[in-house]
Parts: structure tokens; sequence; C-alpha cells
């Protein structure tokens, strides 16, 4: 007997829904796990998923994938690559695979709901695909730092991370759990598939793999562009649902998931891309600067994708373009100054040069950020290194659980049932004002500090710092900063 081709039969052996008689529709699919909108199940029969394939085809393609790159791996370990690299660039390393490898593992939970009560057969299948991906993903992320162990303490985070509460992961996982693990399938897709891996995984995926290629790292830019051909097949899973969504009245409530998931995730993605591009890679290696690529691939490109699903831009769009110039410089500042709190070297990385292109890729860098970084190498130049690190902890944001730092920082208070929260910005306040009871008890780190959760003697110890590995310091022992050594007033003139 011939085998069948696909389109002969994909069509009628996805379609298995059926009439529960032994239970309720609502006991099968609960909303609350499965579509809080209570669409009409022939609504969701309607999903025609844009990417269709099938078991035995997806598992020959993922094979073929996993082999292509353990084998670039194993072919290159011999070359000694990350015994001479550049140690800015294995921080970055770091801090990647310790806030990623296991969150993609989470993500197959996310996927799993939405194989389980999504009540689209299509989307049912797809997502069937989309957990084996994120497993993939994880499993490679957890591979290919392991042999890194050896040569450095701090790759032990990678598996470790998620099981501290370093502020970092807390601020990872507090925006990945919001948009991931704790909604319906239906709003799940939309903030996972769609604000987050159609919005913004092609600036970390495409961005990050061309700028590991340039530093000649092709283990891990392989790495990278392996899993970005999964999430560019699973982001498609929104699309047929959102559709359905706005055919059926609910575009408003559509809008303001995106408008969540989107800013959220923004947050959390300054951190682990903007920074690294704009500071961590060596100048003669960055492709583009961070915000060169929110522009072509988010201001641009997002904005086309929302028009073609019926939608619009999150309201707070002027804010957050007025962000792509800000972002990364705060956080850089942030990791920097607080340095000994988190598992990697992060570098100053601010010698002339990368100064001067700082002003050239957002003019006014100099006058702003340029001038705290004036006095730390004022610092450092007079022997007052002990000055250059941050004392104490700095407010967090209530939402996105990141420092509230930088010239242009203003803290927004709320009273919520006789508590204060802090936010770094009307977004972040919007969000919580939006659920209140759903974000109102959490307690950022340093909540934590005040209410006697963790002493302020074992606040590193808490965050897997000194237990896990040491903590980080300058990843060039502040080469750059010596740079200016008898110069006047740092780094400004030239
Ligand atoms: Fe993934
Ligand atoms: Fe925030």
């Amino acid at each position: 007997m011939s085998l069948l081709d696909r389109r002969q039969w994909y069509d009628l052996a996805r379609d298995t829904n059926w009439t529960p008689v032994f239970v309720t529709e609502d006991e099968l699919f609960p909303p609350e796990m499965s579509d809080g909108f209570g669409l009409p199940m022939k609504e969701w029969e309607s999903y025609d998923e844009p990417y269709k394939v099938s078991y035995r085809e997806y598992v020959g393609i993922q094979r073929e994938k996993d082999s292509g790159a353990y084998s670039v791996k194993a072919a290159l370990q011999r070359s000694k690559y990350y015994e001479t690299a550049d140690p800015a660039y294995l921080s970055l390393l770091k801090m990647h695979y310790g806030m990623m490898a296991v969150n993609e593992y989470q993500t197959a939970f996310a996927m799993a709901r939405l194989a389980r009560f999504g009540k689209a057969p299509g989307m049912r299948n797809m997502a069937t695909f989309g957990v084996l991906d994120e497993c993939r993903h994880g499993q490679i992320q957890l591979n290919f730092p392991h042999q890194l162990i050896g040569l450095d303490r701090q790759f032990d985070w990678t598996h470790r991370a998620h099981q501290t509460d370093n502020w970092s992961i807390v601020a990872a996982n507090h925006a990945g759990e919001d948009v991931m693990l704790t909604r319906d399938a239906v709003t799940t897709s939309i903030m996972l598939n769609f604000a987050f891996e159609t919005g913004l995984t092609n600036v970390q995926m495409i961005g990050l793999a061309a700028d590991a290629a340039n530093m000649g790292d092709y283990t891990f830019a392989n790495l990278i562009t392996s899993i970005q051909s999964d999430e560019s097949r699973h982001a498609q899973i929104a699309t047929p649902l959102i559709e359905t969504l706005v055919r059926n009245g609910k575009k408003r409530d559509v809008q303001q998931i995106v408008d969540v998931a989107f800013w959220r995730i923004w947050r959390t993605f300054v951190l682990l891309t903007g920074v690294p591009m704009d500071y961590w890679f060596p100048l003669e290696k960055r492709d583009q600067s961070f915000k060169e690529y929110m522009h072509e691939f988010v201001n641009v490109q997002f904005t086309e994708q929302l028009q073609d699903a019926g939608l619009d831009r999150p309201w707070y769009w002027d804010h957050f373009v007025k962000e792509i110039d800000t972002a990364s410089h705060s956080a850089q500042m942030v990791f920097w100054s607080w340095r000994n709190t988190i598992f990697w070297n992060p570098t100053g990385g601010l010698g002339r040069k990368e100064r001067a292109w700082l002003e050239e890729k957002y003019p006014g860098w100099n006058d702003t950020y340029g001038r705290y970084w004036d006095l730390v190498i004022d610092n450092v130049n007079s022997g007052r290194e002990d000055l250059t690190s941050a004392v104490g902890m700095p407010a967090l944001c209530s939402m996105c659980q990141i420092a509230i730092a930088g010239p242009d920082a203003r803290v927004r208070q709320l009273e919520h049932q006789g508590r204060r929260y802090n936010f770094c910005s009307p977004v972040c306040e919007w969000i919580f004002e939006l659920e209140p009871d759903r974000y109102a008890g959490f307690d950022t780190v340093v909540d934590r500090l005040y209410n006697g959760t963790v002493a302020p003697q074992d606040l590193l110890a808490y965050m897997g710092i000194g237990v896990v590995s040491h903590g980080g310091r300058d990843a060039h022992d502040l080469a750059w900063a010596k740079e200016y050594a008898g110069a006047e007033g740092a780094g400004t003139d030239e």
C-alpha cells in the first residue's frame, strides 16, 4: 500500500474535536485554562494553521537540525575557542544560558497548555510540536555550556540560576510566568506566540546570531539559528487565533493582551539583548546597535505584523520608542554598578572608541550616560575602585523587577491596600492597575529585605552569589578605564 500524500489526509486526521457526552464542554475545557472569551466551539474549529507538518516530517527535520548543531559543536570543540575568547563575550554567554536554558523548558509547559486546552484542533496539533521544540531548546542549551563549567564555574548558573532568587532571574521569571504559565490557552498563545515570539525574538535570535558569528563563535551562532527556525514556525500559532477573536468582536481584549505581554517581555529583553549589543561585544564585531535592530525588527516589522493581524500599535508606543534610546544604557549601569550581585562579569567597555560609537549611535550619550562613566573612570584612575560599586540596593520596579536607575529614572509610586508599590514607567504601573490582585502579593527582592524575608548580610547568598559561584567583577579588570589615566576630564574629549 502506498503512502498517501499529507494533503490527502491531514485536514481529516487533525480534526479531532467531538461533542462530549459524559462531561460538559466546560469540564473538558475549563474556561480559565482554555478560552476565557467563551467563543462557540465551531468558531475554533475554523482555525486553519498556516504551517502544516506531520509527525514523521517533523521528527525528520528536527533530527537534521539537532545533528547539525551538535556536530558543529563537536568539530569546534578542538579549536579551544572558549579558552581564549574575550571574557566580556563569555559573560554574555553566561547570562544568556543562565536566563534562557531553563526558561525554554518552562516554555514547553506553556505549549503543553495550548496542546491540551486549545479548542482549535489545528492549534493543538501545532502546539504539540511546540512542546517538543521547547524541550529541545531546553536540552540543547543545557548541554552546550556544560563543557564550559570546567573553564569557569559561573557557567554552572545555566542549570542553577532558576533555583536561586538572583534578582536578574526573579525579573526574567516574573515576566515569563506572567506571560507563559498563568493564563488560559488563548491568552497564553497571543502573549507567547505573538507578542513575544513574533514581536521580539527576531532581534534576539538574528541579531545575536550575527554578532556571535562575527565573534567566530560558530557553535553558539548555529545553536541560536537552529532554535530560531523552530520559533519562527510555532510563532504562527497565534495568527489564526487573533483573526478569529477579532472577527468575533474581541479586538479590544486582544489588543490589551498584546500590549501587556509586549511590554513585559520588552523590559526583560533590554537586559538580555540590549546591553550585550551596545556594550559587551568588541566594537569591531558589532553588527548594529540595539537601537538599529529594534527599529528594523520591531518599530517597522512588528508594526506591519500588528496591522496584518488587524491590531494597532500598543498605546504606549511613543514611550516605548523613547525607551529604545535609553533602556540599554540604564541597564548597563545597573549591571555594572551592582556587578557583585550577578553571575557573570560585565565589562564597562567604555574606551574612547566605544564612547565615540555610542555617541554616534545614540546622539547625546556623552552628556547623559557619559557623565556617570566619567566619574567611574576618575575613581578608577585615582585608585578608588571601591567607589565604583553601588552600595545597598536600588528601588526595584514592582512590575518588571528591574532597578529604577539612570539619568531619566523617576520612581512612580502607587498605594494599594495599605502597601506602596514602585514602578519604573507608566506602562509597568498600567499593567499593575489592570489586574492588581494578580500582582499585589509579590515581593521584589528589595521588599524581602524590608519585610525580613532575608537579612541584609545574607542577601548575596540568597541570590546564589558565593553559593553557585562567585559574583561578577569587571570582565577586563578595568583596562578600558585605565586608557584615560592622566587625561583631564575622562572620556568626553577627543
Ligand atoms: Fe524556544
Ligand atoms: Fe518596570
